[in-house]
């Protein structure tokens, strides 16, 4: 029997056009690795810092009112050990 390791990666896309910056996402995240950016020039955009702490819960997929965020899994590496 020939056994492969996956690994799993969760990817996390905002689409920014339809984004309100209502900054429920960012409350809601448990893993707290959402925020929101912003410069003098830019309204603020929400930004993943840090995707690998993501669990997957998708409470930020689901609290956005405007279905901007969508939670996705992707392999993201597979070997034979
Ligand atoms: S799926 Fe959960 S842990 Fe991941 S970014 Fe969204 S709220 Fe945070
Ligand atoms: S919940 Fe949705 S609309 Fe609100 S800031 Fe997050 S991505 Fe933007």
């Amino acid at each position: 029997m020939r056994w492969i390791r996956i690994i799993l990666s969760p990817k996390i896309a905002i689409n920014h056009d339809v984004c309100i910056h209502c900054l429920k996402c960012v409350r809601s995240c448990p893993a707290e690795i959402l925020i929101s950016e912003s410069s003098k020039t830019q309204k603020g955009i929400i930004k993943v810092i840090d995707p690998k702490s993501c669990f997957e819960c998708r409470a930020c997929e689901v609290i956005c009112p405007e279905n901007a965020i969508n939670v996705m899994c992707a392999i993201e590496n597979e070997s034979a050990p």
